[in-house]
């Protein structure tokens, strides 16, 4: 799926209920949240009104429901300006909470909890120490019950990570590390990290908590917090099941984020971005990454000598591409269209030797370059 950045809408709060078996799906009338949900809705043209419609359709379709708890799977995007606060609710009546906004919104994540009738969270989700994450979740924990903190294993320096700290001493809580596979073992639905995948540096971004929420094969979601593409590649590498109907899409619509492979991972059929309509990083970026990079990889890493492979370049949809196989004895070049698979015989091949394939594709003068690699059994 191709997401258009340029019409990148402003998702500030968006309901999307499930309803076990009937397909039905509504706006929480009786809710509060809901007068300026429909404020949001009207101001901004989102779609996700029509998205709401689809998503009931699709429900509707869905056949094997019969096992899941009865009741709605409820996702909130909160309204926090320039971050992300997330609560799922489950038809169990759980809530986990994925981040609480930046220092100033806590105050007004605290008060759609309670117009949500709130009083207790299941489980706390800081996807990592940035001020746009986790700044409202010392005034979430001040005010509210909660029974478990998730959070990546990696330290911030400021305040506001001291600040998060404390509160989670003062609710008398250990922080449970969040990491890929760690399930937080809800009744109503499966919420299950795919990531982080493993230690990464100083760059907080890096260390993203990236969660995926499933309700029956149709009520899917992935959330990933700021995770750039570099955890995007991790993950993906794991052969997890990323793919999701809905998206939150990384880094409030970085460029630094979203991989056209990510998405070819994923396959969602709704993105939602979560960003302040002015904002000062010029959020969400404009230029689609799928256009800024190029991707590539073979079907088969590891095929038999004369036999044939696919190589799959993606990120430039429509470009021509030149791919060079350095083989053992010389270098064959073979052109292709990104996007398209592109066949080739491998019968020059030596057994055990690595083949690294260079791709380059030169569009609108720029160039750009990528590389994967087999080797034959
Ligand atoms: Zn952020």
């Amino acid at each position: 799926m191709k997401i258009n950045r340029t019409g990148a809408w402003f998702l500030l709060l968006f309901f999307m209920l499930f309803c076990s078996g009937c397909g039905q799906t509504q706006s929480a009338n009786s809710q509060p949240a809901k007068e300026k949900q429909v404020q949001q809705v009207s101001t901004e043209k989102s779609e996700s009104k029509a998205d709401s419609k689809t998503v009931n359709k699709t429900d509707s379709h869905h056949k094997s429901t019969a096992s899941l708890p009865k009741g709605k799977l409820k996702v909130y995007f909160f309204d926090v300006g320039q971050g992300d606060s997330i609560l799922i609710q489950t038809p169990k009546g759980e809530n986990v909470l994925i981040d609480g906004g930046n220092n100033d919104k806590g105050d007004d994540v605290v008060r759609y909890l309670r117009q949500l009738h709130v009083s207790q969270l299941d489980d706390v989700i800081a996807t990592h120490p940035d001020a746009d994450h986790i700044g409202g979740l010392d005034t979430v924990l001040e005010n509210l019950k909660v029974k478990n903190v998730y959070a990546p294993r990696v330290v911030n320096t400021t305040r506001t990570y001291e600040d998060f700290l404390l509160a989670v001493k003062n609710s008398r809580l250990k922080i449970k590390q969040a990491k890929a596979n760690v399930d937080l073992g809800l009744q109503g639905a499966s919420m299950k990290f795919v990531g982080p995948v493993k230690d990464y540096h100083e760059e907080m971004n890096d260390w993203s908590a990236v969660v995926k929420l499933s309700y029956g094969e149709k009520g899917t979601f992935l959330f990933t917090g700021d995770a750039p593409i570099r955890s995007e590649e991790d993950m993906i590498a794991t052969h997890q099941d990323l793919s999701s109907q809905v998206l939150k899409v990384g880094h409030h619509g970085s460029k630094t984020a979203t991989s056209q492979a990510f998405l070819d991972a994923v396959k969602p059929k709704y993105a939602i971005i979560s960003v302040a309509k002015v904002n000062s990083y010029g959020l969400p970026n404009q230029q689609a990454t799928s256009n800024g990079t190029l991707q590539a990889k073979v079907d088969d890493q590891t095929p038999q000598q004369y036999g044939k492979i696919n190589l799959m370049v993606t990120g430039l949809t429509g470009a021509a591409y030149q791919a060079t196989f350095h083989y053992k004895s010389k270098d064959t070049v073979y052109q292709g269209t990104a996007g398209t698979p592109l066949p080739v015989r491998i019968s020059r091949a030596a057994p055990g030797y690595e083949v690294r394939i260079d791709i380059k594709a030169v569009v609108k003068g720029k160039t750009y370059t990528t590389h994967t690699s087999f080797t034959p059994q």
